[in-house]
């Protein structure tokens, strides 16, 4: 006789949660998927206002081969399901002096940007790329997608760490090999993709350098939540189950073990595994409120350090700039000092570092004939942070925001304006149940990585997992995606048991 087919539910439908999905029931785990929202992708949501289409988070993709390993793993293809365009430049970093600097991949142009800025720092640069080779072979390529689930496993990756000088931050490391302090900039503010503050952030984090050079950066045509939307009809194609509206309220615990979940609505469900993509203090403060795990863990995680939160202006042009790149990273007149109040100061900071999405200069299908869509983010302290009533806030802020982009970037901005929205800390916490409105969860810094980071199974509910940005490896597309192979290589291993 045969075994019952197992089965399995995953708790939150971002790229992690899917990803996870996707892998368990490749496995021929009987997996379902439950959101809370009326639609799949988490961070990954998508607004349609008036003709436009706006990826409510990420948009650059790096990496593909992670996400074209979920296809392969049925023998199918990620092209089937969606397009991947290459963006170019990777980026463009401006300043407010006027200068900018290309980011592109295509070593004799990068050479001879930096020959003209700072001939020195070529050199220099070149010993970095290696610096940052090196760290993606080791932080990405050997532990990015094995979970840490006891010391030991730590103390054996502790070497390589310690090689690598780990311990120190992004920036220190790239102010070792590069002098000028506007190209230190450019190599070192990746950390902020993934919540890390580049002054205190592990210098692994400085591995994304190379991820990006080596897959390269690309977009997803029809928008991020295209990829979304391929992502889910590859899962239900496979004979998995989609709930939306969905919220989970409670997930039942029977001894050590999870038995069921509870959705806001009261229906119950059974399922012989379970994993949580939803925030990891929502998670155990929320979902096992009343259990001794849910309190002990809650109280633990709340002591952790978050990252940042964003405030995300989202708008509609009745006009086009393809003058303007696809990403665009505006820093402003301060770089340490402003970041140092992001994540520690209790208030707004009246100058700020800006990310430009301008996706309508690679694909002509998120805005109407003749328009273009954008969106800008502006990183800002947690809820923990700074106590400020965004509801307030808000609105003055994204006017100042777009008054910035209006006089400096995009002229004629406030009178081309067809639809604008915007999204602050306090959304966060109630649309997406972020713990202090914290954009990409527990701050990556070193004693919070691996081993010291939440572990992709419970440490005492056996059949509890977690994935997503807040276990390990950690926050963005290629760790949340990392975080699903660690986590379903251990629950596909239980299932056999
Ligand atoms: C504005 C922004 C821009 C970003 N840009 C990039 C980028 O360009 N490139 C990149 O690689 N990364 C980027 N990131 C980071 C990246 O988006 C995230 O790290 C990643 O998407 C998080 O995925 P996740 O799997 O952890 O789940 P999340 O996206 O956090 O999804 C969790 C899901 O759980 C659901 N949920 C919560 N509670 C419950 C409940 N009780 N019941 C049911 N469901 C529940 C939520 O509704 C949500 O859908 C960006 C993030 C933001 C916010």
């Amino acid at each position: 006789m045969t075994s019952p087919q197992r089965t399995a539910a995953v708790i939150g439908a971002g790229f992690g949660g899917l990803a996870l999905a996707i892998r368990l029931q490749s496995a021929g785990i009987q997996t379902s998927l439950f959101e809370k929202r009326d639609k799949p992708g988490g961070r990954a949501y998508v607004y349609s206002d008036d003709g436009f289409t706006f990826d409510a988070g990420p948009t650059v993709i790096t990496d593909p081969d992670c996400l074209e390993q979920l296809w392969a793993l049925s023998g199918r293809k990620i092209s089937d399901y969606v397009t991947l365009l290459p963006v170019k430049p990777f980026y463009q970093l401006c300043w407010e002096d006027g200068y900018r600097f290309d980011y592109a991949n295509d070593q004799d142009e990068i050479d001879r940007q930096i020959r003209a800025k700072s001939p020195e720092d070529v050199e220099g640069y070149h010993r970095f790329l290696r610096y940052s080779e090196d760290l993606y072979r080791e932080g990405y390529e050997k532990l990015g997608t094995v979970p840490f689930l006891n010391f030991w496993s730590m103390i054996k990756a502790a070497p390589q760490l310690v090689r690598l000088e780990s311990h120190r931050s992004v920036y220190s490391k790239v102010s070792q090999f590069i002098k000028d302090d506007q190209l230190r900039q450019a190599f070192s503010f990746h950390s902020l993709l993934v919540g890390g503050n580049p002054f205190q952030t592990s210098s692994i984090y400085a591995l994304i350098h190379a991820l990006e050079r080596k897959g390269g950066v690309w977009f997803a045509k029809g928008g991020t939540g295209a990829l979304i939307a391929g992502m889910v009809k590859l899962f239900e194609d496979l004979g998995g189950k989609v709930y939306l509206n969905a919220e989970i309220d409670r997930i039942e615990i029977e001894g050590d073990r999870a038995k069921a979940l509870v959705l806001k609505s009261g229906d119950r469900h059974v399922f012989d595994q379970i994993a949580s993509n939803a925030d990891v203090v929502h998670t155990y403060k929320h979902m096992l409120r009343g259990t001794a795990r849910g309190e002990a863990n809650a109280k633990s995680l709340e002591a952790k350090r978050f990252s940042m939160s964003l405030f995300v202006v989202y708008f509609g042009l009745k006009t086009q700039h393809p003058e303007l790149k696809h990403h665009m990273v505006l820093f402003g007149p301060r770089y340490r000092e402003l970041i140092s109040e992001i994540f520690g100061a209790d208030g707004l900071a009246d100058d700020f570092s800006l990310y430009l999405h301008a996706p309508s200069v690679t694909d002509d299908s998120l805005a109407p004939p003749g328009s273009s869509a954008y969106y800008v983010l502006s990183p800002v302290p947690h809820l923990g942070t700074a106590d400020i009533d965004w509801d307030v806030q808000g609105p003055k802020y994204r006017d100042r925001i777009l008054k910035y982009l209006n006089d400096r970037y995009i002229p004629g901005l406030l009178d081309d304006l067809v639809t604008v929205r915007h999204f602050t800390p306090f959304d966060f916490r109630s649309e997406l149940n972020a713990h202090l409105g914290s954009a990409f969860s527990v701050e990556p810094i070193l004693t919070q990585s691996a081993w010291f980071r939440p572990h992709n199974r419970d440490d005492d509910i056996s059949n509890l997992y977690i994935v997503g940005a807040g276990t390990h490896p950690g926050a963005g597309i290629p760790g949340v995606v990392g975080s699903a192979k660690a986590t379903a290589g251990l629950m596909i291993e239980d299932a056999k048991a």
